[in-house]
Formats: structure tokens, sequence, C-alpha cells
């Protein structure tokens, strides 16, 4: 059956900023055959195509004069098993934490670090998602994409992945690849990655002394939901910036001014500051203009109180941008795609 077009349809419940634009066109895909069907009536129309997860990665700043393509395919399965290592594969529409919260039931091991992270599985690899020292690139087996320039079908593995901090081959060319579903590595043992001091002490408040990977998950859930807003009540993308990576010289020049700089080293790559430090340090915690603010408990999170349209949070955005380069020397890159 071909999947229904619907015309002139607000994005509003489609992006977790909750910005109010229209999409000329919308499209449920299904399954593969629905998008299939649904890129070559865009391509006949001569629409441009957006395609859209859980839009929780997304500054909609103008109406889509075009086709927007939700990803609503359903389905998780365990495809190899062998008692200890566990691959998983999942459809691209599948919301994530709930996949992740399926594969903890499954007693599977890796994922629980990624827990409560919004969206689905298809934009998970797009910028190689991460959280409290895990990112995706360390479970991932593979995924299958449909390459929109060829009409190909092509499997990559990791390394085609290009995997880095928040990025990955698919956020270096945008609409290229649209990802159908993907593939995890997981296992049955639990090796803990309790690095980031908050998980480890959360844990300790409750007396686990040896954490199952549950009650990690449920440790970074209880901890994320203090810490970000819940953009059901207040919108927003999460992180709104990167967190720059600078040379040791450029560190060493903000820390002789500014001694509290938070900055991990990276190696030969340089020095990778918090960019929600640089933010709080210039003053911009709670900050607001209308309804376009910078969140009050998080610098690094900006915030729609309502009716902010993506114009005015990305004018707000470079105007932090603006004044982290004048006072730190430091360009801070936006991590939503700007649509
Ligand atoms: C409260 C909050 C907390 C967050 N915390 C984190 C965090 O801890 N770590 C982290 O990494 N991110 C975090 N994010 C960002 C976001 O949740 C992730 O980037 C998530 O993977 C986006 O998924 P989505 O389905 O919502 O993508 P969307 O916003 O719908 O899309 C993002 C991009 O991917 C493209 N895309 C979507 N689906 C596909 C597909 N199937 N194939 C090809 N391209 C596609 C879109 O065109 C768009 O360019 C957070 C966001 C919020 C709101």
């Amino acid at each position: 059956m071909t999947a229904q077009w619907q015309a002139n349809v607000s994005l509003k419940p489609f992006n977790t900023f909750g910005i109010d634009v229209k999409a000329r066109h919308l499209v449920q895909a299904h399954d593969d055959a629905d998008v299939l069907q649904a890129l070559t009536a865009a391509a006949e129309r001569g629409l441009d195509v957006l395609v859209l997860g859980g839009g929780s990665n997304l500054l909609l700043t103008q109406d889509v004069d075009g086709l927007v393509l939700h990803m609503a395919s359903r389905g998780r399965r365990i495809v190899a098993d062998d008692g200890e290592h566990v691959l998983v594969e999942a459809e691209a529409g599948e919301p994530w934490h709930p996949f992740v919260q399926w594969t903890l039931a499954q007693g599977l091991c890796g994922m629980e670090n990624l827990s409560l992270i919004p969206g689905t599985v298809g934009a998970a690899p797009m910028q190689n998602i991460g959280a409290y020292g895990v990112e995706i690139k360390d479970v991932f087996a593979g995924l299958t994409a449909l390459d929109r320039q060829t009409g190909a079908m092509r499997e990559f593995n990791l390394q085609d992945c290009a995997f880095a901090y928040r990025a990955s081959v698919f956020k270096a060319n945008p609409g290229r690849w649209l990802i159908l579903r993907v593939r995890f590595a997981l296992k049955r043992t639990l090796d803990p990655h309790l690095g980031y001091g908050p998980v480890r002490q959360r844990l300790q408040e409750q007396g686990i002394e040896q954490p199952t990977a549950q009650a990690i998950s449920e440790a970074i859930c209880s901890i994320r939901r203090e810490k970000l807003p819940d953009p059901e009540v207040l919108g927003n993308a999460g992180s709104f910036f990167k967190n720059p990576v600078v040379s040791s010289a450029c560190a060493d020049r903000i820390r002789a001014v500014y001694p509290d700089l938070v900055a991990y080293p990276q190696g030969e790559q340089g020095v990778k500051l918090a960019a929600g430090w640089l933010i709080e340090r210039a003053g911009w915690k709670g900050y607001r203009e209308g309804d376009a603010g910078v969140h009050r408990l998080q610098a690094l999170v900006l915030v729609n109180y309502g009716q902010a349209s993506g114009a005015q949070l990305h004018a707000l955005a470079g105007k932090i941008q603006d004044d982290i380069r004048a006072r730190f020397g430091v360009e801070l890159e936006m991590e939503p795609n700007l649509c």
C-alpha cells in the first residue's frame, strides 16, 4: 500500500524545540518500500526531501518547502547469539531509549550509558551519539543505508562510518545516505564504564558496589532527568554546541586568565574545552530574549520558552558564538542540524 501524503503539516509535534513551521508535504515511512516510493515520487515532482527521526537534533528555521520523510519503521531483533556475543538489529524509526531498554531486558550489555538519549535508531549514527564515556561507535556492528545519489543499497562497517566526536561520514555528507537499519554488537558480560564521577557517585549513594547494566542505566536516567530539561516541558535539543577542541597553547592562554578552565587533554589533537563552562563564564546562563533562552541550570542548552522561532534561536546562538570568539578566541560549532 502506498504511504499517504499529507499536505501543509505543522512540524511542531515533530521537533523537540517545539518550533512551529510547516512542511509542504509529509509522509510517514513504515518500511523500505515506503521510503523508496516517497523518494521516487518526490524526485518526479522536483521536491527536496528532509529525512526526520525524532526531531531532537534539529533547528528548523523556516517552512520546509518540500517533503518531510518521517522515519516510522519499527522492529528490533537478535540476529546472532553465541551465548556471550549478541548481534542485534533495529529499524531506523525505532525510538532510541525504548530500544536501549529492550536490549537491557534481553540481558545484553553495552548500551546502558546511552540511556535516555532522545531520538531514533536511524539518526544515532549521524553524530555518533555519546554520553557518559560511551559512543555508539563502541557498540556499532554495521548499518544498511540507501544512497540517495545512486539509489543503491549499501552496507557500512565501522571503518566506513568514519565516526568521531559528534561526527560521521553521514553528518559530513548531509542528505546523501538514508539509514534504514542499524546493527549493534553487545555482550552478556558487563564491562562497566564508570569513568564519569556522577555515575559512580549515584551508584555509591544507592549502596551499589557491583552494578548491573540495568543499575547503571537507571543511575544515568536519574542524573539526566535532574540535569537536562524535558523537551515535553521545555523545548530544547540537548547540548546546542559541541565541546571545542583547541591547541594546548590556546588552552594555556585561557587558563592564565581563568585558572578554573574546564579542559580535557586529547593527546596530539589538543585539548577539549567544556563549551558549557565557556558559555557560563561569559555570563549567558539563564539569559533570555523573548521566548529564546539559555537554560538557567545548563548553559549548553538553548531553550524555547514557548513561541520562539528557529530564526530567533539561531540568532541567539550566533550572539553566543560571537561573544565566545571575542572573549576566549574559541569557535563554537552548533550541534543540531540547521534546516
Ligand atoms: C534532552 C536532549 C538530550 C540529548 N542528549 C544527547 C546526548 O547525551 N548525546 C547525544 O549524542 N545527543 C543527545 N541529544 C541529541 C539527539 O537526541 C541525538 O542526536 C539523536 O540521535 C537525534 O535523533 P533524532 O531521531 O531525533 O534525529 P533528528 O533530529 O530527527 O535528525 C537529526 C539529523 O539526522 C538526519 N536523520 C534522521 N534520521 C535519519 C535516517 N534514518 N537516515 C539518515 N539521516 C537521518 C536528519 O535529517 C537530521 O539531519 C539530546 C537531545 C535532547 C533533546
